[in-house]
């Protein structure tokens, strides 16, 4: 086919019985942003009174929520429920065509769905679907979801839910509106996320890639839709039903890592990602002890990690580099040339605190390692004395396959390169990754599967 599709890392939002959703998903939409920058979109769907249809509306734009929606929007968006989305795609552009939720018409009425993930036979489906005669509008995977949706004879939502799915394969966390649910399904892997809450003084449900939507909306954390399971929401309240079987469980680490935001419940014990990111900085210190005299983060995503270090080792944590908030992401750049502006116009770092030191830098990751060949080039020059580096993370060699965005394999400095090769490139001292082992037995993540593709290459859902 040669064309790739593009990858979904993306999160999505669904709200059910409250007179203005629109909203509250933008609100929840602003909270899970870090999911994906390039577009966003609401559907609303009005009530289904009895003398009425109901009604889909929507709308779409380029860039982040708060730009793209005003109050005139969303005042126009009425209705009883909706979903929201916010997308990130390295290929195809932010081209609005690929923005989501999609609505479409089928033999069941108008739904509206909204994907995070990527269907691991994406290939060999659209390549059938194409052989019988459909043709693609996007070249975002949630396509063939639709296609298959609208080839169902099945009489109801579930049923033609089940015959459109049972054949895509993982990743696939997804929101639907129908004109009287809101539908919630997790692939059977649990590859992505996807979290209930409840507002308690509206009954109202919502559904979210990230916990920390609810926050911002007053609603309460209930727990996961389980793996394979389909959450429906409608006047009648919730009703739960596992329609496929839980696989394997292949949860993403990644999004422990670093994806998700601290503040989110996701794939841990009941207990923000925050804290198991801490125990994966302490991890390192035990596994790789350094002596220094201070600790220093790469704001924001690394800071539990380089806390945790702090504590274990016991050696301060400071603010090496102080953060300017006032641009986006340096990896979310599209040129070499410009993400490495992006990293000086990111970090600075800060003189007294590092000057004549001996620093510790913790990061999340490396990916091509253009951040931190950078970073410690800056620290050299505001004087630190030695600078050694910890990665919360092994050696991330494999560009994922199921909704992570990241380079292709060449590109990534771990796939070509050693350590020590890695830590000559970035001119440090010393790099120390956290090993696979240690980041797997960090007692605060869930008992029983995650996917580790990216950093072992074991690819446990086979592509198509
Ligand atoms: P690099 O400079 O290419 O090595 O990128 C490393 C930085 O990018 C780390 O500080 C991570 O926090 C961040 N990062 C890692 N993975 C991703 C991703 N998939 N998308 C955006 N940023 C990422």
């Amino acid at each position: 086919m040669g064309e790739k599709a593009i990858k979904d890392k993306c999160g999505v939002f669904g709200i059910f019985g409250v007179d203005n959703p629109a909203e509250y998903t933008y609100l929840g939409l602003h909270n899970i942003q870090h999911r994906g920058q390039e577009t966003c979109g609401i559907v609303t769907s009005s009530e289904e009174k009895k003398e009425s249809k109901g009604k889909f509306k929507q709308y779409h734009g380029k860039g982040i929520v708060n730009d793209v929606f005003n109050e005139k929007i969303l005042e126009k968006l009425n209705g009883r429920a909706a979903i929201g989305h916010v997308r990130y795609s390295t290929r195809g552009g932010s081209s609005l065509n690929n923005a989501q939720p999609i609505i479409v018409s089928t033999k069941n009425g108008v739904i509206a769905i909204a994907h995070n993930g990527q269907f691991a036979n994406y290939k060999r489906l659209k390549r059938e679907l194409i052989e019988k005669g459909s043709i693609f509008k996007t070249t975002s995977d949630t396509e063939i979801a639709l296609h298959k949706f609208s080839k169902s004879n099945a009489d109801s939502i579930k049923e033609n839910i089940y015959e459109a799915f049972k054949d895509i394969k993982p990743s696939y966390s997804i929101v639907m509106l129908t004109k009287k649910e809101l539908i919630g399904l997790r692939d059977s892997s649990g590859v992505r996320p996807l979290v209930i809450g409840y507002i308690e003084d509206k009954d109202a449900y919502v559904l979210a890639s990230e916990s920390v939507a609810f926050d911002i909306i007053g609603a309460k954390y209930i727990g996961e839709v389980k793996s394979g399971e389909i959450v429906i929401i409608d006047d009648n309240g919730l009703r739960r039903e596992q329609l496929f079987n839980p696989g394997k469980q292949q949860r993403c680490i990644f999004e422990c890592i670093y994806f998700s935001r601290p503040d989110s419940f996701v794939f841990s014990k009941d207990i923000t990602i925050s804290v198991a990111r801490k125990e994966f900085g302490r991890q390192i210190y035990r596994e790789c002890p350094v002596d220094a005299d201070v600790i220093i983060p790469v704001p924001d995503s690394s800071i539990d990690a380089a806390l945790g270090y702090s504590y274990e080792s016991k050696i301060p944590f400071d603010w090496g580099f102080v953060r300017n908030h006032y641009i986006g992401r340096t990896f979310i750049q599209p040129t070499q040339t410009k993400r490495d502006v992006g990293v000086i116009k990111k970090f600075n770092p800060n003189k007294s605190i590092v000057d004549g030191k001996r620093v510790v830098v913790v990061d999340d990751s490396i990916v091509r390692a253009s951040t931190l060949k950078k970073l410690i080039k800056l620290l050299r020059k505001f004087g630190a004395k030695d600078i050694h580096v910890a990665i919360s993370c092994p050696p991330y060699k494999y560009s994922c396959y199921l909704g992570i965005d990241t380079s292709e394999k060449e590109k990534l400095i771990a796939n070509e390169k050693s350590i020590e090769e890695i830590k000559n490139f970035i001119d440090a001292d010393s790099l120390h990754y956290l090993s696979k082992q240690g980041m797997l037995d960090n007692k605060y993540l869930r008992e029983g599967g995650f996917c580790t593709y990216c950093f072992d290459g074991e690819e446990v859902i086979k592509r198509e």
